[in-house]
């Protein structure tokens, strides 16, 4: 009996990718799920594998979780085909996935890429001619099986070499979903998750401030961390680029502390207040204008001097400041 076919399919937690697997599992491929995960947002679960096991459950295929946060957070401070309207490049970012499962295709032996793309869903990468310019700069042109559109796309590799035929696959084009739901019904899935924008880096919030720290910092000197910090507490851009983060909440400052290395710390002594992180430091007047923002967010006693303690590897001291005013720091605020 001769081997069946295998190929890889690049699976999201969402319906599209869980619908294509399945069918190219119906029919009798070898599918192995590839799910691909960066990591910018420290309060996310990170137990993906039995997150996407159970998900993919009904689907009946193995999956495999590849971490990919630092690779993937060099490609996103530069990304050749530019940013969408957050800083999601989504073009790249699929490329960078292509080319990832590419590899891991050459490693099990699979022998072509499933996705579940639907052709003219997303604005910037899932038209025709984006999707035939991403899979030729992956390395694998004519080597994406896209079984929800295939049928109004060109055949491609495995349909001419008859492991898979166009009439089993399916014409699905724009953002309608019926088809898709209809498709799950049939299947039998009973949870799925719905289309969401569900990728931080399309997060307006997110990306107004990752696109600050793009501005004000020298991308050579940025780590995936700097994006993770993104997400915890209010944070503020000084006109002289002090970047000062002031936990909200207890949450906050639990997360916060996993991020003190090599930061200024600023906290009250002698009252409830929020953990302060701050970068770019000069002066003696810096320290004070940040020990001055924390006071700000300190308790609510009558005191209207707070002694603030700051520390860092170079120092540490403790200063006695009345809070900034909002007026000079709202417009600081991003
Ligand atoms: S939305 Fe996010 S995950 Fe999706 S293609 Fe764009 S950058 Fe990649």
């Amino acid at each position: 009996m001769s081997e069946p076919i295998k190929a890889i399919a690049m699976i999201s937690s969402g319906l599209d990718s869980m619908l294509s697997a399945k069918i190219m599992h119906d029919l009798g491929i070898d599918v192995l799920g590839l799910h691909c995960v960066f990591r910018f947002d420290p309060t996310v679960d990170t137990n993906t594998q039995s997150r996407i096991e159970k998900l993919f459950e009904p689907v009946g295929i193995p999956i495999r979780v590849e971490e990919i946060t630092e690779p993937f957070f060099q490609m996103v401070l530069n990304p050749p085909h530019g940013y969408g309207k957050g800083v999601n490049p989504c073009i790249d970012c699929k490329i960078f996935m292509f080319r990832h499962a590419k590899k891991i295709m050459q490693e099990i032996g699979a022998q072509f890429l499933i996705t579940g793309e639907v052709v003219g869903q997303r604005p910037m990468s899932q038209h025709k001619p984006t999707l035939f310019h991403i899979e030729k700069e992956a390395g694998l042109r004519h080597l994406i099986v896209r079984p929800l559109s295939a049928r109004i796309l060109p055949p491609t590799l495995p349909e001419e070499n008859g492991w898979i035929h166009r009439d089993q696959l399916f014409d699905i084009s724009g953002r309608n979903r019926k088809s898709q739901m209809a498709l799950a019904e049939s299947f039998g899935f009973q949870i799925y998750n719905q289309p969401a924008g569900g990728c931080i880096l399309t997060d307006p919030a997110y990306s107004k401030r990752a696109k600050a720290l793009l501005q004000h910092r020298d991308k050579s000197t940025l780590k995936s961390e700097d994006f993770n910090l993104l997400r915890l507490g209010r944070h503020f851009w000084t006109k002289d680029g002090l970047h000062v983060i002031v936990g909200r909440h207890e949450d906050d400052n639990t997360y916060l502390e996993s991020f003190r290395n090599g930061r200024w710390a600023f906290e009250a002594v002698d009252v409830t207040g929020p953990l302060v992180l701050a970068e770019g430091i000069q002066n003696d007047e810096e320290l004070r204008l940040v020990a001055q923002i924390t006071a700000r967010y300190c308790g609510h006693g009558k005191a209207e001097i707070f002694r603030i303690q700051y520390e860092s590897v170079e120092k540490s001291d403790i200063l006695e400041v009345v809070p900034i005013r909002d007026e000079i720091l709202d417009p600081w605020r991003i």
